[in-house]
């Protein structure tokens, strides 16, 4: 757990797992290329993934992003949460940055089958829903951990420029899904940026246009990544990423004609 300031919103990033994948198998048609970012891979070429949620607290709103990989993965998330001294019934939101089971792990007690945060609406991007549900079958997790709470009649389905509390409000990021959707922090002059997974490497911020082997459409998220990248250095905002190295907090700076990844201290 690790908490940072924008302004007076509070951003706690919360560690679910970190995994490794090999690079080659991440980036497909990078090749030779790879080795220029060999400080950013482990011993054995792996690019080393955190899986983190955002919890951000703007006045009385609490929102989670993200839920993580969740209990089958030995997840950290509610630990994290308990840290940072916030209990589950404190969220009033719960927001997906998209659908993937990564995202959505501690969305439902395994017991009981309750939403595991009873007070949050859950907000799904419509694009991702549309997408996920129509695919036969489903993935796993989306129907263990997004169907049920759709039953439940706990989800609201959100778009664009969608108003979270007075700070924060989302931004259409698409490329990775569908409907990927980042949350943009405003307070005062201070800027902050939840990514999702825009860019899930410090590699995709020094070279957007690579492919990653989990995009769903190549070309959008590349072109998603250059916008985002442009802003969050005209910004100076905060950000938070879902899979860049631990905790995942951070800024993206330019060094020359050539922008990095520049973790929090
Ligand atoms: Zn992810």
């Amino acid at each position: 757990m690790r908490r940072a300031t924008v302004g007076t919103v509070e951003i706690f990033a919360l560690v679910d797992n970190v995994q490794a994948y090999p690079a080659n198998a991440v980036y497909p048609t990078a090749g030779a290329a790879l080795q220029t970012y060999r400080h950013y891979l482990d011993a054995e070429s792996r690019v080393v993934l955190n899986f983190a949620s955002f919890l951000v607290r703007d006045g009385s709103d609490v929102i989670l992003v993200d839920t993580g990989w969740g209990p089958e993965h030995q997840g950290e998330l509610m630990n994290e949460l308990l840290e940072a001294g916030v209990a589950s019934t404190d969220i009033n939101t719960v927001i997906f940055t998209h659908l993937h089971g990564d995202h959505t792990g501690w969305n439902i007690d395994r017991s009981s089958g309750a939403p595991v945060f009873p007070n949050a609406r859950y907000l799904v991007p419509q694009a991702d829903w549309d997408y996920y549900s129509a695919i036969t079958p489903p993935p796993d997790s989306f129907t263990r951990d997004v169907a049920p709470l759709e039953r439940m009649g706990c989800i609201d389905f959100i778009g664009d420029g969608r108003r979270l509390s007075p700070a924060c409000v989302t931004v259409a990021t698409p490329g990775h899904t569908p409907g990927h959707t980042s949350v943009a922090i405003t307070a005062g002059s201070d800027h902050g940026f939840i990514l999702g997974d825009v860019c899930i490497s410090p590699i995709d911020v020094e070279e957007p246009e690579w492919q990653s082997s989990f995009d769903w459409d190549h070309p959008t998220a590349a072109a998603t990544r250059r916008k985002t990248l442009e802003r969050l250095v005209a910004e100076g905002a905060l950000v938070g990423a879902s899979h860049l190295p631990v905790p995942g907090l951070g800024h993206v700076v330019e060094r020359g004609s050539r922008r990095a990844w520049q973790a929090l201290e």
